[in-house]
């Protein structure tokens, strides 16, 4: 493709207008998600923290585990961290995890005296992420995560499965990283879908455009798609009969 194909394809309006009609395939394709409403933000953050390079069935037992243990935060906050991390072990990297999760319920306590979170719900977006995330162990996806998750703010959460959509269907460059394609998004989001966005994206990713090999084929999202334009038949085989892996 000619660079000013390309770049006429990348403009911002251009990407705005792709994003819309995305959103409203994926909520053809599988309804529009109600958020459930909201939640403890600590409890959000710890479970996401959790959920770092797991499954989602792990950090549901590695959560149920720490919660059954330590029934409240004070009881979290006071154990030793051995013991925090032989509740979380199920999940992995139960040292890492183990640490921010204290980190996080000390900041708490410093702050504000108490492990609640009632001030971020004052606070923009833009300092709630910032503010969030100067605890060490939490990145931009777990804020947002919080915020979109835990308060309904309108908020795009990119973890590395929307961050895989999102530069396979050209919204962003395909070698974005997740926290670049979190920035690029929030400018073409649809104003008041980035939850159903979010939740969209990870279905299809579950269900369609998988990590190794995104069934195309079935894809209900191929017109939209830069991946399935630009990419030759033969490469979005299985590896093993002559494809490639996606993304390789
Ligand atoms: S066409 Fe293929 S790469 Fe594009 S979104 Fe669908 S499954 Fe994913």
């Amino acid at each position: 493709m000619s660079a000013t194909r390309r770049s006429r394809r990348s403009s911002p309006p251009r990407l705005r207008a792709k994003a819309v009609r995305v959103a409203a395939a994926l909520a053809r394709l599988y309804g529009v998600p109600r958020w459930s409403g909201p939640r403890d933000p600590v409890a959000c953050l710890v479970e996401t923290i959790i959920s770092q390079n797991t499954t989602d069935r792990a950090r549901d037992a590695a959560y149920a585990a720490l919660v059954a243990r330590f029934p409240t935060w004070e009881a979290l906050a006071a154990a030793p961290e051995r013991d925090v991390r032989a509740a979380i072990r199920g999940a992995g990297l139960a040292e890492a995890k183990a640490r921010t999760i204290r980190r996080l319920l000390a900041m708490l306590l410093a702050r504000y005296g108490a492990y609640r979170f009632d001030a971020l719900k004052a606070m923009t977006d833009d300092e709630a992420i910032a503010f969030l995330t100067t605890v060490s162990g939490i990145g931009v996806k777990t804020a947002a995560i919080a915020l979109a998750f835990a308060l309904g703010r309108d908020v795009f959460p990119v973890d590395t499965h929307v961050n895989r959509l999102c530069g396979r269907l050209g919204l962003v460059p395909e070698s974005s990283a997740p926290d670049r394609t979190f920035r690029l998004m929030r400018a073409i989001c649809p104003p008041g879908q980035a939850y159903a966005f979010h939740v969209g994206l990870i279905t299809h990713g579950r269900r369609v455009c998988r990590a190794p090999r995104p069934k195309c084929e079935i894809c209900a999202l191929r017109s939209l798609c830069r991946f399935h334009r630009e990419t030759p038949i033969a490469t979005k085989l299985p590896p093993g009969t002559g494809g490639r892996k996606a993304g390789t």
